[in-house]
């Protein structure tokens, strides 16, 4: 989803108004809690066991905004415990904790529970513990950003309930281990609505049961590992059609879920999905979840990257809200909904990242997939029109990636300053076919998996030959822009990097009249090279590069290049 930020402590640094392009390499010095870290690090009581399945039944009531149901969470044992932190939030109770039957003891801090296990915890065991609970959760504030239950009308006054809660957290609505590195191998989501409401959850639907007080349990199975967060309820007057998309690894199903009312502009705008589906398989490989399906579910809320049922609220229009982030007309041309969440499918749900502090190879690579989808659509320049717009929405307030281990969020700066990273990175590689090759072996290599920055950093310099580890430093780890610097005295161009971290050498295509074309090898060094002219100083520097270019020896810079 494309977040805004969500923490008090954010407001709180704004205020503070630190003089951000003062700070070369801006520190994270926002002050986190006990509770951050509880919620944001693999504590003592999380990193001894991981989750293999997750048996969520929820009863939703809408006529009072509560919920109650149960988590069976069964888990392996990989070192022996038994101390273990299961997280449920405020004001949400717990009402037992069993396992084999007997009530385990467990005292709450916060947002976490810390359970006292009785049964012995042997290495290799596969054990079951199950969670009751109930309460009203936290309604959302402004979902899809400030998340919660969503408990809405849809125009027509009937009854329209949601989740969204990326950041937040899953334990906003239901018991688990909620740490970004441990996912289950399957989950079950089975959601009891009154009639005559329809659930639409991840995954396939397994059946429909028909209960005796006028509710009906819809259950839903995701065969597949999948993000706490995803885990969704959408639940209203929902209409049905399907679609069959020939991909690349077979028959992929393709469900609808629009509104009723809104069934018809559903089957105008999102025919979009099929050729999204197209040209992300193209780039990216296939999509990730065949057994589970692609959906799209109309939501009250603008959209989420719901895994195998990505959220929809676009309002059946082509933009975001009808509105062009790259501000180029290229946005316009699309459902940026559609494809900005579908791309989580493999960039967020396929590739998922450990910590949040790395949500860069989240929205870094979904935004770029924006740039590609337009490629796909309209030709390669449009796409890198599209890329380098969204340049606009660049603050360089603070890093990208913030302190590790606190479910600290990095700048907003992660979609489109992370997008232009990586639409950078393609430059430098200067070969599409192995560019491509990089996409699609990262979602091959780390498929149905949970990584870190890191992991997808050095694959990708591995994959390209070419150490990238400071051009990632720079981008995700400060707020500074690249500065080409150049000046010709007579018929010497001399060149350098400025404004970078030690050691930055990325190279760079420019175009010196006279000589034409080239790519230059720029360190922090000043290097000269002959150019024949002075006519030389009007070089300009390849737009699709996302830095700065000044020439230092002219008495008026003429500016040119790309960046800002
Ligand atoms: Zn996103």
């Amino acid at each position: 989803m494309r977040r805004q930020l969500l923490f008090t402590v954010s407001a709180v640094l704004a205020a503070l108004a630190l003089a951000p392009l003062a700070i070369a390499s801006a520190q994270d010095t926002t002050r986190y809690t006990h509770a951050d870290t509880l919620r944001g690090s693999n504590g003592p009581a999380r990193a001894w066991w991981d989750v293999a399945f997750y048996d969520l039944r929820v009863r939703v009531n809408p006529a009072d905004s509560s919920i109650r149901g149960s988590n069976g969470i069964t888990y392996r044992v990989l070192q022996p415990a038994q101390e273990m932190q299961i997280d449920l939030q405020v004001p949400l109770e717990v009402d037992s904790i069993v396992q084999d039957r007997r009530r385990l003891a467990s005292r709450r801090d916060g947002n976490a529970f810390f359970v006292t296990l009785a049964a012995r915890q042997r290495a290799g065991d596969l054990k079951t513990v199950t969670v009751w609970y109930h309460g009203k959760p936290r309604a959302a504030r402004r979902p899809p950003w400030d998340g919660g239950f969503i408990w809405g009308t849809d125009s027509l006054g009937n009854r329209w309930v949601a989740t969204a809660n990326e950041g937040l957290g899953a334990s906003v609505w239901w018991p688990n281990k909620d740490h970004l590195a441990d996912e289950p191998d399957s989950q079950r989501i089975a959601i009891t609505v009154p009639d005559p409401m329809v659930d639409v959850s991840n995954g396939r639907l397994r059946g429909t049961t028909h209960n005796a007080d006028s509710t009906t349990t819809f259950e839903w199975f995701v065969t597949e590992p999948i993000n706490n967060y995803d885990v969704s309820v959408n639940a209203g007057s929902y209409a049905h059609y399907a679609d069959t998309l020939a991909g690349e690894a077979g028959p992929l199903t393709m469900d609808f879920w629009p509104l009723a009312y809104h069934l018809d502009a559903a089957r105008r705008q999102f025919r979009q999905a099929t050729p999204m589906l197209r040209c992300f398989e193209r780039w990216f490989g296939p999509y990730p979840w065949y057994a589970d399906g692609y959906k799209l579910v109309e939501a009250p809320h603008l959209g989420m990257e719901h895994q195998s049922a990505v959220a929809y609220g676009n309002r059946f229009q082509n933009g975001y809200l009808g509105r062009d982030l790259s501000r180029t007309g290229l946005g316009l041309q699309w459902d940026f909904i559609i494809v900005h969440e579908s791309a989580h499918e493999w960039w967020g749900n396929n590739i998922s990242a450990q910590d949040h502090a790395d949500m860069w190879v989240h929205e870094s690579f979904a935004n770029y997939a924006e740039g590609i989808y337009t490629e796909c659509q309209l030709g390669r320049t449009a796409g890198a029109a599209y890329a380098i717009g969204t340049r606009v929405g660049i603050r360089n307030d603070r890093p990208i990636v913030p302190a590790f281990g606190l479910n600290a969020q990095g700048s907003g700066d992660m979609y489109p300053k992370g997008g232009n990273l990586l639409h950078t990175i393609r430059q430098v590689v200067d070969d599409d076919a192995k560019w491509r090759g990089i996409l699609r072996g990262l979602n091959a290599t780390f498929r149905h998996r949970t990584v870190t920055g890191r992991q997808v950093q050095e694959y990708i310099s591995r994959e390209a030959g070419i150490d990238l580890g400071r051009v990632f430093a720079q981008y995700l780890t400060t707020t500074m822009v690249p500065a080409f610097e150049f000046k010709v005295e007579g018929t010497t161009l001399s060149y350098r990097w400025a404004n970078v971290v030690a050691g930055f050498d990325m190279p760079l295509r420019v175009n010196v009249p006279g000589l034409g074309t080239l790519v230059l090898r720029p360190t922090e060094a000043w290097q000269t090279m002959p150019v024949g002219s002075p006519r030389a100083a009007e070089l300009t520097v390849d737009d699709n590069f996302y830095v700065t270019a000044r020439n230092v020896g002219a008495p008026a810079p003429a500016g040119p290049g790309g960046g800002g």
